[in-house]
């Protein structure tokens, strides 16, 4: 008897930082979150490329489970709400290698001293590198002036100036400098990030290019600021010394270089390809909604040597969405208003599957009373939670339930959406955005591995989306006006 009660005692000891009644929140476990999290970062799924056949398997893995719980399907005719995206894959070989006189000086490594951008073209080539500034040839400021790249590879920095062009403000799509180098006769583009930026970009994988058009013949890679460095060899100046004068007098400064580089990049490219929002429901007993999204896919991999396994970003968001489902259904507790539970689609190319998904929403958008999304919650140190300003009572919500159970919510928060609740946002439904504070050390590249996530934080995380989502499914609340 005196040990079932000090067992008893340590049990509620622990248990009493959380409503452990009725709520089911402690059906929610790092274990399972990160056996899920390790399925969809791991090599198999290849960096769950949108529209990819790794990208399929992952949301086939989702609909099974949603199946298995016993989610109602509310896609075209099962779980998937299909539609199509551009689609890039790089293939192999994928090599780019430093020449000089005629000769292969070093060859780079793909993922660490360089990746291919997303909508990268092909080539097979070796040419002269010239420096091209910023990329831009406007009015008023021109990157080429005086420079001949006929036959050549454009070195630029991937980032706009933090300066305008007058009062104009820069085009930042990637595609938009690739017509401008590819019109000029240019073989392609070696992106590099600014150097005298805090913490300057490394290559990162991203199929995020922005609006243009793509260029079948035209190689576009980002590169590292010390290879970039290796190709200013010989000339006079060093990456940040450049960056420097070009930002202190906002004045091009073309440069020829002495330098050349050997490429051997292969792509595939398709205008439509199909690929899947994962959407399953949770049926309450009122006319209203609920939706809990985050997105599935990722940047996928390169020449199958690497791939970006995407732990945080944003397996951890989906292994937690579908573990909020599960603790639903294993708590038995019913809804009032019913739980849409969707796992989106091709986010990293600018949010299309959340776009799509609005647009042709499976329920009547006047009815969803708010939107959830959770986009990497597994990496860093505290739980941030966006939007508030543009959802007060929502934000408030939540903060309240951290306050009295998680106690990891930082007070900052934003307004006008942020990634997939964005376009919920813009329709008028009240939307909150999880994400972990100082969560993207290893964004977009190959170290975003599963061992690198803080387990304790993406429970917390996970607990305080599952309490929140029951506080407005079953509580008080009513949709409230969004603010801007
Ligand atoms: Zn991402």
């Amino acid at each position: 008897m005196k040990y079932i009660i000090l067992v008893l005692s340590a049990f509620f000891a622990l248990n009493t930082v959380y409503p452990q009644d009725t709520s089911g929140v402690w059906f929610i476990s790092e274990k399972n979150l990160m056996k899920t999290d390790t399925y969809l970062a791991s090599k198999e799924l290849k960096g769950r490329l949108s529209g990819s056949r790794e990208y399929y398997k992952a949301a086939e893995f989702i609909a099974s489970e949603f199946s298995k719980i016993g989610l109602k399907p509310l896609g075209n005719k099962n779980y998937f709400q299909n539609f199509k995206i551009e689609y890039n894959e790089i293939t192999a070989p994928c090599k780019f290698a430093l020449v000089e006189n005629g000769k292969t000086i070093k060859n780079y490594e793909l993922g660490k001293d360089f990746a291919c951008r997303g909508f990268t073209g092909s080539g097979n080539f070796t040419a002269p590198v010239v420096f091209a500034g910023y990329g831009f040839s406007e009015e008023g400021y021109d990157d080429y002036a005086g420079l001949d790249v006929k036959g050549k590879v454009v070195m630029m920095f991937k980032q706009v100036p933090n300066w305008k062009n007058g009062d104009k403000n820069w085009n930042s799509s990637l595609r938009y400098r690739q017509d401008a180098a590819f019109k000029k006769g240019a073989l392609g583009i070696l992106f590099v990030s600014k150097p005298n930026d805090a913490n300057p970009q490394k290559p990162i994988g991203s199929v995020m290019d922005g609006e243009g058009s793509y260029i079948e013949s035209f190689p576009m890679l980002q590169i590292d600021i010390s290879a970039a460095d290796d190709f200013l060899k010989g000339s006079p100046y060093t990456l940040k010394e450049l960056q420097t004068l070009i930002d202190s007098l906002k004045q091009p400064k073309p440069l020829e270089l002495t330098t050349g580089a050997q490429l051997n990049i292969n792509a595939i490219y398709e205008k439509e390809r199909n690929t899947m929002n994962v959407v399953g429901m949770l049926e309450g007993e009122t006319d209203e909604y609920i939706i809990l999204g985050a997105h599935l896919d990722h940047v996928g991999g390169q020449a199958d040597e690497i791939y970006y396994p995407g732990a945080n970003d944003n397996a951890s968001g989906s292994s937690a969405v579908l573990e909020i489902a599960r603790t639903f259904v294993n708590s038995k507790i019913k809804p009032k208003r019913s739980i849409i539970f969707v796992l989106f689609s091709n986010e990293e190319s600018g949010l299309n599957g959340a776009n799509y998904f609005s647009e042709n929403p499976p329920v009547p958008l006047e009815k969803v009373t708010a939107m959830l999304n959770m986009d990497c919650v597994g990496f860093g140190d505290s739980i941030h939670i966006g939007n508030g300003k543009s959802a007060p009572e929502l934000w408030k919500i939540t903060r309240g339930l951290d306050s009295l159970y998680t106690k990891q919510m930082v007070m900052h928060t934003w307004n006008g959406g942020g990634a997939d609740a964005t376009p919920f946002h813009q329709k008028g439904i009240p939307c909150l955005y999880f994400v972990t504070t100082n969560s993207y050390k290893h964004l977009h590249l190959p170290s975003d591995l599963p061992e690198t996530l803080n387990r304790n934080l993406f429970e917390k995380i996970t607990k305080l989306a599952y309490l929140t989502v029951l506080n407005v499914a079953n509580g008080e609340y009513k949709r409230e006006t969004v603010l801007p």
